[in-house]
């Protein structure tokens, strides 16, 4: 799997940090979870045509990991220049955890783009994950996360390898359940431990999360501006023995 974080940083507008977004080419498919401001530029950027992706996840609805859908889905629509050579992929399915439908409705009711397959996986599970989604090239899990009531990370598996994105969460059970011996996490790390905040993880519940699941290497994003002047890397290493990757926008990586 090829990962590409398009944005790294929080609702706290940043210019060198984009809201909340993550590419995985699995090689049979283009994936997109969450679509933050600016998300669609980031996508371009990362050489990523919208039209190019088959499937968006969302972990919530805040708005850092939702603004871009309504852009993404004209940009799928209108944004090919003509002569332009990238190839159109099948269908798109849009898929979020429950009540889906009702924040679908409300977000696209004056869409006048693509109206992609829409598809609301259950979050009312305690611990551990659904039955997996079976994907071409990939399955892919989910388990509640603790952040936002109808909050999910999601655990996907390709090639024999293992990617968790956990969205927006403080330390859960269910999301260290879901985590168990991935090969990549790409974790909230917020706040500062000494300024932290309900839904989030610092860089203690970070190595704790980690460590609990057995995460050869996790990925911090979602990084506000006061984490930001930190040390992460070293921070995080203070209670985690594998590897640690500091985010920034744009950042690429394989698992
Ligand atoms: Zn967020
Ligand atoms: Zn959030």
């Amino acid at each position: 799997m090829r990962v590409t974080v398009v944005g790294s940083g929080t609702a706290s507008l940043r210019l060198r940090r984009r809201h909340s977004c993550v590419v995985v080419e699995t090689g049979a498919e283009v994936l997109v979870f969450d679509l933050g401001f600016r998300a669609v530029r980031g996508l371009r950027r990362a050489g990523v045509h919208p039209v190019e992706v088959d499937r968006v996840f969302l972990t919530h609805f805040h708005g850092d990991h939702t603004a871009d859908l309504i852009p993404f889905l004209l940009h799928r629509r209108f944004g090919r220049r003509s002569g332009d050579k990238t190839p159109v992929r099948g269908s798109l399915t849009v898929t979020g955890p429950e009540p889906f439908p009702g924040f679908w409705r409300s977000s696209v009711r004056s869409l006048n783009g693509e109206a992609p397959e829409v598809l609301a996986l259950p979050s009312a599970a305690e611990k551990g994950a659904e039955v997996p989604l079976k994907l071409p090239g990939a399955s892919l899990s989910w388990a509640p996360a603790k952040h936002r009531p109808e909050s999910i990370a999601y655990r996907l598996e390709s090639g024999g390898r293992t990617l968790v994105i956990t969205g927006d969460t403080e330390y859960a059970e269910s999301v260290v359940a879901l985590s168990r011996g991935a090969h990549a996490a790409l974790v909230d790390c917020s706040f500062p431990d000494e300024r932290p905040v309900p839904g989030h993880l610092t860089p203690h519940g970070v190595a704790r999360l980690a460590s609990e699941a057995g995460v050869e290497r996790v990925v911090l994003t979602h990084i506000g501006p006061q984490a930001e002047r930190l040390d992460l890397a070293r921070e995080v290493a203070r209670g985690y023995s594998g590897e640690v990757l500091v985010a920034e926008d744009g950042l690429r990586f394989e698992v």
